[in-house]
C-alpha cells in the first residue's frame, strides 16, 4: 500500500514536472511577431491641418434618415479648397451626390492599386445628451491639445488625415509607382447603401483587384491588457457578423382575461427570451483572437505569458477571465442581445401574437444561417416562430485577412516607424464597417485607425465628448504619408 502510495506521488511529480518543463519551454521559445525597424525622423506639420479638420468637424453631416444635404454640400466645397493639389492631379468621381471616389495613377500599372477607406458622416448627437457635452459637439473647438466634436474619431479624422497626406506628398513632388485610390461613403453609419455598396458594385463591375484594402477600425490601444506595458496597435483582420431574428409566439385562441389558460403568448414568448439569455453562444479563441495571441503572448510579462504562449491548456481559463467583462466577451463569442418586445392590445384581453426582436453580433466561423439554427434549437417550443433578418441588414463575418500579405506587413512595418513604441497585433472588430462591402475586390483588407488612445477615449465613440489629440491627429496624418510612400513604391 504505503509502495503503491509512493508510485503515484512520484507519478504526479514526474506529471507536474513535465508539465512545468513544457510551459516553460513553449513561453521561453515563442518568437517575436514584431517587425523591429528604423523609426522615420518626424516631419513638423503645420496647426493649419487642425484648423482645416476643425472646419470639417463644424459640418454637421449626420447620417440619419433624411440627410442635411447643404452639409454635405458644404463638406464637397471645403474639401476642394483645404485639398487644391488632390483635386488637380487625382481623378475624382461622384457617387450618389457625396459620396467620392479618388484615383491617383501610378507609374507602373501592372501593380495592383491600394484602396483607402473612410466614410464622411457622422452618427447625430441625441438632443437629451447635448448638453452633456463641454463643448458644443459640432464646434470644432480647439483647445488644451484637444481638438472636439463628432466625427473627430468617427471617421473624419481618416478623411482628412488620408486627403492631407496625399496633399503633403505632392506638394514634395511625390509621383506614385503604384496606383491608390480613396474611396469615401457619406453613409456608412446607416449601412452604406449608396456609398461603399455602391462603389463596390461599381469597382466590381470594372474588374478591379486591389492589393490590399484599409478602412477605419482597431486602434492603438494604451494600458490594452495586463503584463503589456507598450500601448497595443490592433489591426483588424476580420469583423463580426449582424443579424436580427423576430421571434414571434403564436396561439390558435386569444380571449378573456379572467379564464386564462396555462399560458399566453406573452409568457412563451419571455420564456424564449430568457432561454437565449441563459444559454449564450460559447466562447472560443481561434481565427483572427488567436492570431491576436500568437502576436502578444511572446510580448507580454509573466503569468501572462505562460498563460499565452500555452493556450492548448489555458483557453478555457482565458476564455472564463475575459467573459467576464462584456467587451471582452464580445471578442469570444456571437452575443445576444433582446432589444424590442411587442405583445397585446389591451390589459383584459389575451394575446394571441407577441414578438421579439433579438440582435445577435456574430463570430466569424459562424453564419446567419447558423445563428438562427442554434435559436430554434434552444428555444425549442414550435410555438415561437424564428424569422430570419432583413437581408439589408444581415451579413456573415467576412473572411479572415491574412498576416503574411504585403498589406498587413507594410502597415505593420509603418506602425514600427511611426509609433515605435507599440506592440502589433492582429484583431476581430467587433463594430460592422463600411470594409465589409469590399470583400470581393481583394483578399487583404484591414480596419485600422492609426490613432492612440485610452479605453476612456473609446466610449465617446458615437458618445458624449468624442475629441481627438492635437498630437494624435498629427501622427495620423504622418503615419498616412508614411504608408502611401512604403505602399505606393
Ligand atoms: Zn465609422
Amino acid at each position: 500500500m504505503k509502495k503503491l502510495f509512493k508510485l503515484l506521488l512520484h507519478l504526479f511529480l514526474y506529471t507536474f514536472l513535465l508539465l512545468a518543463a513544457v510551459l516553460t519551454y513553449n513561453t521561453l521559445t515563442a518568437d517575436s511577431k514584431q517587425i523591429r525597424t528604423a523609426t522615420v525622423e518626424k516631419n513638423i506639420l503645420p496647426d493649419s491641418i487642425l484648423t482645416t479638420l476643425s472646419a470639417g468637424i463644424r459640418l454637421p453631416t449626420v447620417s440619419a434618415g433624411a440627410i442635411d444635404s447643404a452639409a454635405f454640400r458644404d463638406l464637397d466645397t471645403l474639401l476642394q479648397t483645404s485639398f487644391p493639389l488632390v483635386h488637380d492631379t487625382l481623378e475624382r468621381e461622384v457617387i450618389n451626390d457625396f459620396s467620392y471616389i479618388y484615383k491617383w495613377y501610378g507609374r507602373n500599372p501592372r501593380l495592383k492599386p491600394v484602396l483607402l477607406l473612410a466614410h464622411t458622416d457622422v452618427v447625430p448627437v441625441e438632443s437629451s445628451s447635448k448638453n452633456q457635452w463641454s463643448v458644443a459637439p459640432f464646434s470644432g473647438k480647439i483647445q488644451d491639445g484637444d481638438l472636439w466634436g463628432r466625427g473627430t474619431l468617427d471617421d473624419k479624422l481618416n478623411v482628412f488625415g488620408l486627403l492631407q497626406a496625399a496633399e503633403n506628398l505632392l506638394a514634395r513632388g511625390y509621383e506614385p509607382e503604384r496606383s491608390v485610390f480613396f474611396a469615401f461613403g457619406h453613409d456608412e453609419e446607416t449601412g452604406g447603401d449608396k456609398g461603399a455598396t455602391a462603389i463596390a458594385e461599381k469597382f466590381v463591375k470594372e474588374g478591379l483587384e486591389f492589393e490590399y484594402i484599409s478602412d477605419e477600425g482597431s486602434v492603438i490601444l494604451e494600458k490594452a491588457l495586463d503584463g503589456l506595458d507598450m500601448p497595443l496597435a490592433m489591426i483588424g483582420v476580420t469583423e463580426k457578423g449582424y443579424t436580427t431574428l423576430t421571434l414571434t409566439a403564436l396561439l390558435p385562441e386569444g380571449g378573456h382575461s379572467s379564464m386564462p389558460p396555462a399560458e399566453t403568448a406573452v409568457g412563451i414568448l419571455a420564456k424564449a427570451v430568457v432561454s437565449l439569455q441563459e444559454n449564450p453562444f460559447p466562447m472560443k479563441i481561434d481565427g483572427a483572437t488567436r492570431s491576436f495571441f500568437d502576436y502578444i503572448a511572446p510580448e507580454v510579462s509573466f503569468p501572462q505569458n505562460v498563460l499565452f504562449n500555452n493556450l492548448w491548456l489555458t483557453e478555457g481559463l482565458i476564455a472564463g477571465q475575459l467573459g467576464k467583462d462584456a467587451t471582452a466577451a464580445a471578442i469570444l463569442r456571437t452575443t445576444t442581445a433582446p432589444t424590442m418586445l411587442r405583445g397585446g392590445i389591451k390589459d383584459n384581453i389575451l394575446p394571441t401574437r407577441a414578438s421579439a426582436k433579438v440582435n445577435f453580433r456574430i463570430l466569424p466561423g459562424e453564419t446567419t444561417e447558423t445563428v438562427a439554427a442554434r435559436v430554434r434549437e434552444v428555444i425549442n417550443d414550435k410555438r415561437v416562430v424564428v424569422e430570419a433578418g432583413d437581408p439589408l441588414f444581415s451579413n456573415d463575418p467576412p473572411p479572415l485577412s491574412p498576416t503574411e500579405s504585403f498589406g498587413f506587413q507594410v502597415m505593420q512595418k509603418t506602425i514600427g516607424q511611426v509609433f515605435p513604441e507599440t506592440v502589433v497585433a492582429p484583431s476581430l472588430v467587433i463594430a460592422a464597417t463600411d470594409a465589409r462591402h469590399y470583400t470581393a475586390l481583394s483578399e487583404n483588407i484591414y480596419r485600422f485607425t492609426p490613432l492612440q488612445i485610452t479605453r476612456t477615449d473609446l466610449k465617446t465613440i458615437h458618445g458624449i465628448d468624442e475629441k481627438i489629440s492635437t498630437k494624435g491627429y498629427k501622427d495620423l496624418v504622418r503615419f498616412f504619408e508614411v504608408l502611401l510612400r512604403n505602399s505606393l513604391r
